[in-house]
């Protein structure tokens, strides 16, 4: 859907996309992660012919970008740097109008379409309030709908829940993998770790331009050949499994071991009583700091 070879942008001597290569598949809830100023923005709005790049070459649905983005742009929605709106209409006024640059159809047509985007981003019982009023989350949640218009093959959003309070987050997270399980595929670049550990399917991580990182989530999140175990009875549990604890607070044990089923039939079979079993795992942020080294913490948090 969406790939780059050594795309490079350059303002004077700032090298704000150094040699990206990107590969967005069919199909996946792609998450673009990379702390504030790493370059995520200038590589959203080169996707979008917005901003020429200085070399390298992109493609989006199959065409090169920026020399046929025309043919391109009827399929791919986006949200880029908040939504451009006419403050003094209301929400549905705006997207009215903006649907009448899309699809098509006849009044009743356009009515539903236009409705059935504002109820998708909750924005359907919204008064007549003109946008101006509207909370930074309305106008992202307005920004959405308008994107959700052409019912897009491809999303392009750029850090689509900033300004979003956490049921606002959680809201257009439910919303996003609806649309991908409808055939959407989605890329959205976002500075929050967690955001794109809940809602990607596979992501890519960009620091200080360069892409250090790209994988499905499942295979960076692969499991440790550790297993964590809780259980009443640490004591005889470890008696069981002599040499093969690594570790032991209380009553979890973290041993050294591949399958969680064998391991809950041998201990459960020597009388151990186990109350959780779990194939330990690398969090996203274990990941990521591992590919940048150290000052991951530069890539937020909840906020
Ligand atoms: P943020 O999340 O803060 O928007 P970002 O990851 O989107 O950050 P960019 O906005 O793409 O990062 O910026 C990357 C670098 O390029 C920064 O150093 C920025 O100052 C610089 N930059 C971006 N646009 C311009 C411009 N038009 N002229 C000069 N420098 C720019």
């Amino acid at each position: 859907m969406i790939t780059t070879h050594a795309l490079t942008k350059r303002f004077g001597r700032i090298v704000a996309v150094d040699a990206v290569d990107l590969s967005v598949r069919e199909g996946d809830r792609y998450g673009f992660l990379g702390p504030n100023g790493s370059g995520k923005t200038t590589l959203v709005r080169m996707l979008l012919g917005l901003v020429y790049a200085t070399s390298g070459e992109i493609e989006v649905l199959g065409r090169p970008i920026p020399k046929r983005v025309a043919e391109v742009l009827p399929d791919v929605g986006a949200l880029v740097e908040g939504p451009g709106a006419y403050g003094h209409l209301s929400g549905r006024r705006n997207l009215t109008l903006l649907d009448a640059a899309g699809p098509g159809g006849g009044r009743r047509t356009r009515r539903k379409r236009v409705g059935e985007a504002l109820e998708r981003v909750g924005l359907a019982h919204v008064d007549q309030r003109p946008v101006k009023a509207y909370s930074l989350g309305m106008r992202q949640r307005l920004g959405l709908a308008a994107a959700l218009l052409r019912r897009p093959r491809l999303l392009i959003l750029d850090e689509p829940t900033n300004g979003l309070d956490p049921q606002g987050i959680k809201e257009i997270r439910e919303l996003l993998i609806e649309l991908n399980q409808d055939g959407t595929t989605v890329f959205l670049s976002s500075h929050l770790l967690a955001e794109v550990e809940q809602l990607g399917t596979r992501v890519g991580v960009v620091d200080r331009g360069r892409l250090v990182l790209e994988d499905d989530l499942e295979a960076l999140r692969a499991a440790t050949g550790r297993v964590l175990v809780g259980t009443p009875d640490p004591a005889v549990a470890a008696s069981v499994l002599d040499g093969q604890i690594e570790a032991r607070d209380g009553d979890r044990l973290v041993i050294r071991h591949d399958d969680p089923a064998a391991l809950n039939a041998l201990l459960v079979g020597a009388g151990v009583r186990v109350r959780s079993i779990d194939a330990e795992r690398r969090t996203l942020e274990q990941v990521v700091l591992a590919a940048t080294g150290p000052g991951s913490d530069r890539f937020g948090g909840p906020e």
